[in-house]
């Protein structure tokens, strides 16, 4: 391994790892008697409550550092038994963990308002005071104790079993492929994608063909399994009292309704914008449109020179050290105290993650650099995640959680430094440059249309659902309908995927709806915020760095408020940050000529990779 891990403990299984574990699963009992001991919070028992809370907190922080290890040792070297062993072990103080956190729901639902104001000023818990009302709205969403109780054992045959029986289909399901010599082959339905990132448009396509023949065979089930998982959400909002399908996903992206309408009426008034992007992709492959499978196609670019580790890391810390000098200095420091595993190894787990310990206040980066300019990418990155915590450092540990919509500013922030500083640099070559560009330009088309036909297909089947179940040829029919509206005529007629509803995992998670909406956000709110960058210059970075030390301690739209004076809930904002995709697609357009190759299609490069990263990385 590359990284440092010493700081966590000096050897794996050594006296003081077995020693703080141990101590870990000791005190989690300990915390577990004493919150299911406690009546629910009163003006009687405030301090024992406060006393648990603070508790509660400490054992957060140990158990932060060590997950984080066990997290980091798994990914580093995935077979290794001994850490598999140490991770189920940990997973079961996890099961441990969330009764505990369910009793401290408990204690804070029916508490009388002036009380639980009461409780929230205390000295000690007044930093803390935005945890502790998102928790008791939280608490709000449940139902009766025993009904919950009944709900979760149920739930285990209900609602996770048609989550997992898709799993399971989709895991052994397998296609037939085609190719244009003429040679079939038989595979697993996972090999699709890649198959679908190839620079031959033949293969392409006869992936897709193949996939979705297998896909059909089992349309039935998934149809089932989509229609049930649905069915049990509308069924528990209704006893939850929950008046709207979409209300446990706002509160889960800590945005309300208002903002959500203001992002989504921008980028439907600026559909264009990534619609260019595409037809600009459609027009360097020779042709009038593109068809689904063309979406993860490399543009066809020049043959290029590879950058090797060092050469990357000079690059990343330029670009930043040009831009925003604290990133900059930050950034070479991760680099000279070996925070960073990046050698491509066998056994290595696939991907890449930012990981944290609330204890040390450490981070670590995990990728594997196998020298394309995605890989970069990647760096710069998760190196944005890093500075992230490195601003909230010295934040107390309920300060330091913040929702998915706010997780990726810091990051899609560093690639956009990255891309700027590439662009700039006059010793990178210009096929370089053009793939760092593409990369930033189809983001765009994958953000602005891809996953706001993943939400508009949803949010139909949610309002349908209400009425019964939907067949699967309304599922397909429902599908197609939805991406000619976002894609509009840069989709070929019959290009699009009728069976992108069975194809698309995220549709059958059952522990979060609407995984696909704060992707969007996040990827246009760090856009907004590097707009604003451009236009302020650096005195805009104080403001930034407030607004990352907020994202644990507000709502989406209170962080912005505070930190920027920018109002999330009107459209002029995600106007800005999508219209701010026209610079880079004017500099791409600009080099596309010196940078194509003649033949239309190279071999692949790395371009596409990172945009598919950021959505599997969670
Ligand atoms: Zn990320």
């Amino acid at each position: 391994m590359d990284w440092d891990l010493t700081s966590y403990f000096p050897e794996f299984g050594g006296s003081e790892m077995i020693e703080f574990r141990d101590a870990l699963e000791r005190d989690v009992d300990e915390l577990l008697d004493r919150a299911s001991g406690l009546s629910d919070l009163d003006d009687q028992n405030q301090d024992a409550w406060e006393s648990l809370y603070l508790d509660v907190e400490e054992f957060a922080t140990r158990y932060s550092h060590y997950g984080s290890y066990l997290g980091c040792l798994t990914a580093a070297d995935a077979s290794n038994e001994a850490y598999q062993v140490a991770e189920s072990a940990f997973s079961q103080l996890g099961a441990v963990t969330a009764k505990v956190n369910a009793e401290m729901l408990r204690g804070i639902r029916s508490t009388d308002d002036d009380a639980f104001a009461e409780f929230c000023a205390r000295e000690r818990l007044a930093s803390a005071s935005y945890v502790l009302k998102r928790d008791r709205q939280d608490a709000r969403f449940m139902m009766s104790t025993d009904r919950e109780a009944l709900a979760a054992d149920l739930g285990v045959d209900g609602i996770s079993a048609w989550g997992r029986l898709y799993d399971t289909i989709s895991g052994k399901l397998e296609f037939d492929i085609t190719y244009p010599d003429g040679r079939t082959e038989r595979l697993p339905i996972s090999q699709r994608r890649s198959l679908m990132e190839q620079s031959d448009r033949d293969i392409r396509r006869a992936a897709f063909e193949g996939g979705n023949t297998a896909w059909s065979t089992v349309e039935d089930v998934a149809a089932a399994a989509l229609n049930a998982i649905s069915g049990t959400r509308l069924t528990l909002y209704r006893y939850r009292e929950i008046p709207h399908f979409l209300e446990r996903a706002l509160f889960d992206s800590a945005i309300t309704k208002k903002t959500l309408d203001a992002m989504f009426d921008a980028i439907a008034a600026h559909r264009e914008q990534p619609r260019k992007a595409i037809a600009l992709k459609a027009k360097a492959m020779g042709e009038p449109g593109i068809a689904w499978y063309d979406m993860g196609a490399p543009m066809p670019f020049r043959e290029i020179e590879v950058f090797d580790w060092d050469r990357a890391c000079e690059l990343v810390t330029r670009a930043f050290t040009a831009a925003y000098p604290d990133l900059g200095d930050f950034t070479q420091s991760m680099f000279d105290r070996n925070w960073i595993d990046w050698g491509p190894r066998e056994g290595k787990r696939p991907g890449g993650f930012c990981t944290g310990s609330l204890l040390t206040r450490e981070s670590r980066i995990f990728m594997t650099y196998n020298e394309a300019m995605g890989d970069m990418r990647t760096l710069a990155h998760e190196a944005g995640h890093a500075f992230h915590s490195y601003v909230m450092r010295d934040l107390r540990p309920f300060a330091r959680g913040y929702p998915m919509t706010l997780a990726e500013s810091a990051s899609t922030f560093g690639e956009m430094i990255l891309t700027e500083g590439i662009v700039s640099d006059p010793s990178v070559p210009d096929t370089q440059k053009a793939l760092m560009l593409d990369a930033e330009v189809g983001h765009g088309a994958i953000f602005l249309l891809d996953i706001p036909t993943r939400f508009e297909f949803e949010r139909a089947l949610y309002e349908q659902r209400e009425e019964g179940e939907l067949t699967v040829t309304r599922l397909k029919d429902l599908m197609v309908e939805t991406q000619k509206r976002v894609f509009g005529d840069v989709l070929v007629e019959g290009g699009e995927d009728p069976y992108f509803w069975a194809s698309k995992l995220h549709f059958y998670i059952t522990g979060v709806s609407f995984y696909n909406f704060p992707y969007t956000f996040g990827f246009l709110l760090s856009r907004g915020l590097f707009a604003r960058f451009k236009q302020e210059g650096p005195d805009f970075l104080p403001r930034y760095e407030e607004f990352l030390r907020l994202t644990g301690s507000d709502t989406s739209e209170g962080v912005a408020r505070s930190s920027i004076d920018v109002d999330l809930e009107q459209p002029n904002f995600w106007s800005d940050a999508i219209t701010s995709l026209e610079e880079p697609m004017a500099q791409l357009e600009a080099l596309l000529p010196k940078t194509l190759n003649a033949a239309p299609f190279a071999r692949a490069s790395g371009a596409g990779e990172s945009a598919e990263r950021n959505l599997g990385e969670r």
